[in-house]
């Protein structure tokens, strides 16, 4: 037996209907491996409807543009050139005839102009870019070409995938307003007569490490990347990242996920972090009734690393030791500052000594706690009572960064350890990333491309990241 597909075209103005045959396929015997389209014809059959669907097209618009939309005299062609254009579906080349300019238009000093070269500035379809974008924010270039190349009829340069990643990232980026100190709209009359606020959004910041390439210096280090995620009880989360060294409006980039999550101006807004400036500056002003957390994740973590030490001493006060860390966690975790403070301070007394081993273990935890004791010192303004907090089910702790850290940068960017970034490169690939696990990449095409229908179907993909 033999299918043959057809297209059949209606040029819908009097000129007679086009049927053209674009595949045929013979069947004998039915089969598992017989039945249906193999990957092999299901490419062959896009490929062929892609060409005569777009030479269709190409060919009326030519034809509407043969005569002045202004005098109606017919238009000089100068010469017949081609242009390249990458579709989900294939490469083609168009024609792109070269008219001269209608002699009814004196101010034009343009003699000539490529009808497509205006049309198509970009020659690729926004379809494919969407698609490179996404999947290669998801898996690396290479992995991002083979799946192209598995199901759709097109050769995937890997070179072209970065670089439509990379211009995808800098559109994205251009959405972001410009950085401002303060992000504190109007004053306490207006946001009184705003709508009842939503519930609180609680909004937790942290950072990650990426390793660093220059040029071809294998041991360029590391540079930091912040990372946050904004979490509300009815609305879903959304998710922010920059490179600290390469980015040039982080506050407008976080008011920008937080305006998106609905933020209004007399709504409550609870920002948790480790403490660090960088992290602080970035979450002041940006709404008048925020509150400023040290996040409890990250002082357990400080202790979890003295009580590790503690027992590295192999020291017979041991016992008294933990039970001094206790106290120092319990107070904290109540919001007793002042006393964990002196806690910490007759802990760090126990190891001192005159002439203390630089390199003694002694010497390090001492050196910790010290540091520990500065770092609470420095952030009480920030500490709560996390206790109550806690009773209240309210959040206390990053963790859930953590795992945000781990979702934007870790997985496609860290985990393969030969794998280098410039701060650049780096910045971009958190961008397009981030739109993607936030779902909103399809609907910023669809802005800038406004006849892309909007289907999204990327809530799957999260658990595939
Ligand atoms: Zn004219």
């Amino acid at each position: 037996m033999k299918i043959s597909v057809q297209v059949i075209v209606d040029p819908e103005n009097g000129d007679p209907i086009i049927t053209k045959s674009i595949a045929a396929f013979r069947r004998e015997d039915l089969s598992s491996d017989t039945l249906g389209l193999t990957i092999k014809e299901s490419k062959l059959l896009l490929k062929n409807v892609q060409s005569e669907f777009v030479i269709k097209q190409v060919d009326q618009y030519i034809g509407k543009h043969k005569t002045c939309n202004q005098c109606y005299k017919k238009r000089k062609i100068k010469s017949h050139t081609e242009i390249v254009y990458r579709t989900l579906f294939g490469k083609l080349k168009l024609p792109n005839p070269r008219f001269y300019m209608c002699s009814c238009n004196k101010n034009n000093k343009q003699k000539s102009y490529s009808l497509l070269s205006v049309l198509l500035p970009e020659r690729i379809s926004p379809e494919l870019q969407y698609l490179q974008t996404k999947w290669s924010s998801l898996v690396s270039y290479g992995v991002t070409s083979n799946i192209i190349e598995d199901v759709l009829p097109v050769h995937a340069n890997i070179s072209s995938i970065f670089y439509t990643t990379h211009k995808i990232a800098k559109q994205l980026d251009a959405e972001i307003g410009e950085e401002k100190h303060c992000f504190i709209d109007g004053c306490e009359n207006e946001w009184n007569q705003l709508p009842n606020p939503d519930l609180p959004l609680t909004v937790g910041i942290d950072g990650g490490y990426i390793n660093a390439r220059e040029g071809s210096n294998r041991k360029a280090g590391w540079f930091e990347a912040i990372v946050g995620k904004s979490l509300h009880e009815t609305h879903t989360s959304k998710r922010f990242g920059f490179v600290c060294k390469y980015d040039d409006k982080p506050k407008s980039r976080l008011n920008t996920m937080l305006k998106r999550q609905g933020l209004q101006m007399n709504q409550n807004i609870v920002f948790l972090s480790d403490g660090g400036d960088t992290v602080r500056t970035l979450q002041q002003n940006m709404s008048p009734h925020s509150e400023h957390l040290l996040d409890w994740f990250h002082i357990t973590m400080r202790i979890t690393v003295m009580k590790q030490m503690v027992k590295g001493l192999a020291n017979n006060s041991e016992d008294k030791l933990h039970n001094q860390l206790k106290s120092i966690k319990w107070n904290i975790w109540h919001g007793n500052v002042s006393k964990a403070l002196d806690k910490i301070d007759s802990f760090s007394e126990d190891f001192y000594e005159e002439k203390i081993d630089k390199n003694s273990k002694r010497f390090k935890l001492r050196k910790y706690a010290n540091e520990f004791y500065t770092y609470i010192e420095s952030n009480r303004c920030y500490i709560t009572n996390y206790a109550e907090r806690y009773r209240y089910g309210e959040i206390i702790s990053t963790s859930f960064v953590e795992a945000t850290v781990n979702e934007v940068i870790s997985k496609r960017m860290v985990k393969k350890q030969q794998m280098r970034w410039t701060q650049e490169g780096a910045h971009r690939m958190i961008q397009v990333r981030i739109a993607t696990l936030n779902n909103e990449l399809r609907d910023e095409f669809c802005r800038w491309y406004p006849n892309m229908d909007n289907i999204n179907n990327n809530q799957v993909l999260e658990n595939v990241a």
